[in-house]
C-alpha cells in the first residue's frame, strides 16, 4: 500500500492548510514557504509517490491537474501575465514531499526555469 503523506492529512483536513480548491479528485493549497506572489501546490487526492510511480490509469487524474491549474491561474489573475507548472521528480529535482504535486508560480516575472550552474 502506498504510504499517507503530510499532503494526504491536508486532503483530510487533518492539518491546516490554505485550501483554494478541492473536489473529488484533487486538491490545492497555499505553499507553506511561497517563492513567488502566488505559490500553489495542485496534488491528486490518490498518493502517487513521484512521477516514476504513474500508470496509465492515472491519464484522467493528471489531465485534471492541468485543468484545475488554469482555472486557478485565472483566479489569481496571473493567465494573462503568465506562470509556471513545475513538478519535481526525485533527489536530483530535490523533490521534498513523496505525494506527486504541481508547483503554480506567478504574479512576477519568474526568471530561468532552470539556473545555470
Ligand atoms: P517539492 O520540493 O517539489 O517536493 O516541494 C514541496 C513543497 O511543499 C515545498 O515548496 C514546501 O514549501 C511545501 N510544503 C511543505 N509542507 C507544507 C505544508 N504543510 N503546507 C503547504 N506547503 C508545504
Amino acid at each position: 500500500m502506498t504510504e499517507d503523506t503530510l499532503f494526504s492529512k491536508i486532503i483530510r483536513r487533518e492539518l491546516p492548510a490554505d485550501i483554494v480548491f478541492q473536489d473529488e479528485r484533487v486538491t490545492a493549497f497555499r505553499d507553506i514557504n511561497p517563492q513567488a506572489p502566488t505559490h500553489i501546490l495542485i496534488i491528486p487526492n490518490k498518493v502517487i509517490p513521484s512521477v516514476n510511480d504513474i500508470t496509465p490509469e492515472d491519464e484522467g487524474v493528471l489531465g485534471h491537474l492541468f485543468v484545475v491549474a488554469r482555472q486557478l491561474a485565472e483566479q489569481e489573475g496571473i493567465a494573462e501575465d503568465g506562470y509556471r507548472l513545475l513538478v519535481n521528480c526525485g533527489r536530483h529535482a530535490n523533490q521534498e514531499v513523496f505525494h506527486l504535486h504541481m508547483h503554480l508560480f506567478g504574479g512576477r516575472p519568474l526568471g530561468w526555469m532552470v539556473k545555470p550552474e
